[in-house]
């Protein structure tokens, strides 16, 4: 079986880091937001995290030759729309409970499935020639969850990381743009990204309750101890010896990674240091916070508590 620690988060968690700091350990192969690799690598052929295009990227070609016998041999149509069919959040009830979705869903979900096991275990080869014997998936989106777990021969565990709402919703307000192609990324006022912080995360916990192997971890605790990160690691994944991360005080020593997309972060290598994203407390208007706060009580509590 494929060991793949999933990274569920609503978007704007501080996930990126939280993936390279997991990929300094050996054991490690961190791949990015996989849901995301068949438009932005496969179509558009953005950078890999390592500099190269994804096409020109020697790991990605090595998966796709792998799985596929070359990323030629998708049938990136299909596949398209076989996802806009199945992966959606709203369809959640469906990965569920497959016996309740219509035959099309069905057909789509058994196509994704193959496409995905197969894709899984390209990249748990081509990992494990740099000696990864796990697959760190940090896509994040709750429906892409629920669908792995259909997936065969992948074993998931779920790493679900929460960061306070007043964080999340002041990084949605900001205007970022992506490197790849110098696109703003979406912006979500403090109503809807109150309701998608709990909805995502009250997703999370639902997959927690019906059986996924999962660790939950504030992105505060993070912050404040990066080596945090190896204990959740491990409760998750145990079996080997202690996981050892490249962190020393709060100076964390990235290597190359070949993350399919990320945030900017994922460009970056060499000594980072760690710093807890507070703007949120001098920056969030008191209007702002009162709506975070109706929303997202008493959740908010509740989870800020590994
Ligand atoms: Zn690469």
């Amino acid at each position: 079986m494929i060991i793949t620690v999933y990274i569920g988060a609503v978007g704007r968690s501080g996930t990126t880091l939280l993936e390279r700091t997991l990929a300094t350990s050996p054991r490690v192969t961190a791949v990015g937001e996989v849901v995301h690799l068949w438009n932005r690598g496969v179509r558009d052929d953005e950078p890999c995290g390592c500099g190269d295009t994804f096409l020109n990227c020697a790991f990605w070609t090595k998966v796709g030759v792998e799985a596929f016998g070359g990323w030629d041999r998708v049938d990136l149509i299909q596949l398209d729309l076989d996802r806009a069919i199945v992966d959606r959040n709203r369809y959640i009830p469906y990965l569920l409970l497959p016996q309740l979705a219509p035959p099309r869903f069905r057909a789509s979900q058994g196509r994704l499935v193959d496409v995905l096991g197969n894709l899984y275990r390209g990249i748990a080869a081509a990992g494990s020639e740099t000696g990864g014997d796990f697959i760190i998936d940090s896509s994040k989106h709750p429906s892409y969850l629920f669908l792995m777990r259909r997936v065969p021969g992948v074993d998931l565990r779920l790493l679900h990381v929460v960061r306070d709402p007043r964080g999340v919703a002041h990084s949605w307000s900001k205007r970022v743009m992506r490197p790849e192609n110098g696109a703003p990324m979406e912006q979500l006022g403090s109503v809807r990204a109150s309701l998608r912080w709990l909805g995502h995360n009250l997703l999370f916990e639902l997959a927690t309750r019906i059986g996924v192997r999962s660790e939950r971890l504030p992105y505060e605790a993070f912050t404040a101890d990066p080596t945090v990160l190896a204990r959740s690691l491990d409760r998750l994944v145990p079996g080997g010896s202690p996981t050892k991360l490249a962190i020393v005080s709060r100076s964390i020593t990235l290597g190359v990674d070949h993350t399919v997309s990320g945030n900017p972060l994922r460009f970056a290598a060499g000594s980072v240091e760690l710093r807890a994203d507070e703007s949120w407390r001098t920056s969030l208007s008191k209007r702002s916070r009162l709506t975070i706060g109706v929303v997202t009580t008493p959740f908010r509590q509740l989870w800020a508590r590994p």
